[in-house]
């Protein structure tokens, strides 16, 4: 049988004009900006004018560790939000926008997929509302800024071996990691070692996420540490008085995006910091307003619960004052195969065995939201076209025996209709009220003992091991004041463990963190278990490739 696309079903889509999604949630076009007709940005001050309203329930959805095989995170998150609405509630999503990176390189969009989608799909995918490209030059003017200062003098005494800012832009450009720049002689510059990040890796990004209004984004942005004096002191965007231009520059991209999916519930699609060296999740402030605005808020974590949930929970709920009401965990029947050592071209047989030896990672993650956050928990099985009935049965089985409920959802193939039971399952959860949720640790720990505890506890690991590197910017960071920041681990995703090849749950391992470093605009200090990659390549056959546009303006091949 043949599938439609997702960009195919994307088009083949009736949309509503913006007006009448806004209308659902009450705002009229006084707090509306149009881009187009069916793009908007949301006013920020609807927020203050409707502070007294209760907010919405909260529903997170998360994830095992991604596989090559395909989770269904955004897919779900979608879905759950159109059964929402087809049960009569006032619902509203949270997501992240995309990356222009991801689109051109092997992952592709990232609006949800099948029946479960937002739309205008190749515009959330394509530029959007430019909020990328301004936070690109809010950060560029950062770089520009700070070696103008060293150039014309260097009143502060920036050592130029000491710059910790780069550059960035939201490609996947292998080539712009580590450039020379700042050549040509005296009237050129100052020639340094320099590079690139992708738009989504700058701390521009985290800081805009994680920020309550404009003026907590310009207190934010004037903390980032840029570089070093010779004298070791830090020297922030404030001192180099670069804040405030910024905060100019971000003052439309900070108003949340409002769409619609694919059945006209109303989305927010706003900021997306990367998920390992930030927090991975939508802004503060989308999240703020569809929860002022719906009864019933779905949002989305990235990654896998290791990373993405333990983040929204440990920094982000704690930022923005928030909690969830129930915890979604999505799996699919691929994908755990995959974490019972199936290989990516084998997925689509049945192997009951495999599938065993792969749900012990899914019960870490149900462990983890239920037991060590205290929140209330589903899981989802994503079905895919080749999920066999006895695979789905034996997950039901195994996911009961340890008191999880496991639902299917069915969104990717019947969109809200598909995802009805799932939707009846949260809002029992939700009424049923078993919320003990609290963060993992408190922020008046130490930095290396937060660090142990998520490993340990989330993670399952024996320990971690500090490198003399990693130590020492631990004793730097807490000298210079940012003790009690709550932690951003920066980890590979495909495993709970620092090693992508330890699939499932493995056990019996430790955690090495080589270096910490202090975003200190976001918040948090940063905890780097190996490589972590802040400017991505293009695969051999990039995504790009397929990508194309008619003389009508109308796009194929996104995906
Ligand atoms: P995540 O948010 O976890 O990264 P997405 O929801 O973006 O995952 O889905 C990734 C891709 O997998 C999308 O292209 C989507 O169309 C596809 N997909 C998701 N669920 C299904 C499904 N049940 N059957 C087939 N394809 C699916
Ligand atoms: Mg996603």
């Amino acid at each position: 049988m043949a599938f439609k696309s997702d960009i195919e079903i994307a088009q083949e889509a009736k949309l509503e004009h913006i007006r009448d999604i806004a209308a659902k949630l009450g705002l009229t076009e006084d707090d509306i900006e149009y881009y187009g007709k069916y793009k908007a940005k949301v006013d920020y001050n609807v927020l203050k004018r409707l502070q007294d309203r209760k907010d919405a329930k909260l529903i997170l959805t998360t994830a095992i560790n991604p596989t090559p095989a395909g989770e269904g995170k955004t897919t779900t998150t979608v879905g759950l939000g159109d059964a929402l609405s087809r049960l009569g509630k006032k619902t509203a999503i949270a997501l992240r926008e995309p990356s222009l990176g991801p689109v051109f390189g092997v992952k592709g969009g990232a609006a949800g997929g099948g029946y479960a989608q937002v739309v205008p799909m190749e515009d959330i995918n394509l530029h959007f509302t430019g909020d990328l490209h301004a936070i690109g030059a809010a950060n560029n003017l950062l770089a520009a800024m700070l070696d103008n200062h060293i150039y014309q003098g260097n009143e502060l005494g920036i050592d130029p071996r000491r710059v910790v800012w780069r550059r960035c832009i939201d490609m996947n450009d292998r080539q712009l990691r580590f450039v020379v720049d700042g050549l040509g002689g005296k009237a050129n510059g100052v020639p340094r070692e320099d590079g690139f990040d992708i738009t989504v890796a700058s701390e521009v990004m985290a800081a805009f996420c994680l920020a309550t209004d404009l003026k907590d984004l310009k207190e934010r942005l004037s903390r980032i540490i840029v570089a070093y004096t010779y004298s070791g002191k830090p020297v922030t965007a404030g001192d180099l008085k670069a804040h405030g231009a910024m905060a100019a520059l971000l003052k439309d991209a900070l108003k949340p995006n409002l769409v619609q999916t694919l059945e006209g519930t109303p989305a927010f699609v706003h900021g997306g910091p990367f998920a390992n060296i930030a927090h991975g999740c939508n802004s503060v402030l989308a999240t703020k307003m569809a929860m002022k605005l719906a009864d019933y808020v779905v949002t989305e974590a990235g990654f896998g619960a290791d990373l993405g949930a333990e983040k929204f929970l440990d920094i982000k709920c704690r930022v923005a004052g928030i909690r969830p009401d129930a915890v979604v965990i999505v799996a699919s029947i691929r994908a755990l195969k995959h974490h019972g050592g199936v290989p990516k071209d084998r997925l689509s047989e049945e192997n009951l065995d495999a599938l065993k030896k792969g749900l012990p990672n899914l019960l870490k993650h149900v462990e983890n939201i239920t037991v060590k956050f205290g929140l209330p928990a589903v899981v989802a099985i994503n079905r895919f076209p080749s999920d066999t009935q006895a695979e789905l049965e034996l997950v039901r089985t195994e996911c009961e025996k340890l008191g999880v409920k496991s639902v299917i959802s069915e969104v990717w193939a019947k969109g809200g209709e598909g995802g009805i039971d799932l939707a009846k399952e949260v809002l029992r959860l939700i009424e049923e009220g078993k919320n003990n949720y609290k963060p993992l640790y408190p922020l008046d720990m130490g930095i290396a003992e937060k660090i142990e505890m998520i490993a340990k506890e989330i993670y399952g690991a024996d320990g971690v091991d500090f490198t003399p590197a990693g130590k020492k910017d631990i004793e730097t960071i807490e000298s210079l004041g940012f003790r009690e920041v709550p932690v951003c681990m920066a980890k590979t995703q495909y495993s709970l463990s620092d090693n992508p090849a330890l699939l499932g749950r493995p056990s019996g391992f430790r955690i090495t963190v080589r270096n910490v470093k202090i975003s200190a605009g976001a918040g948090f200090a940063v905890a780097l278990t190996g490589e972590i990659m802040t400017m991505p390549g293009l695969p051999k056959r990039p995504a790009a490739e397929n990508i194309d546009v008619d003389e009508n303006g109308r796009i194929s091949g996104l995906f």
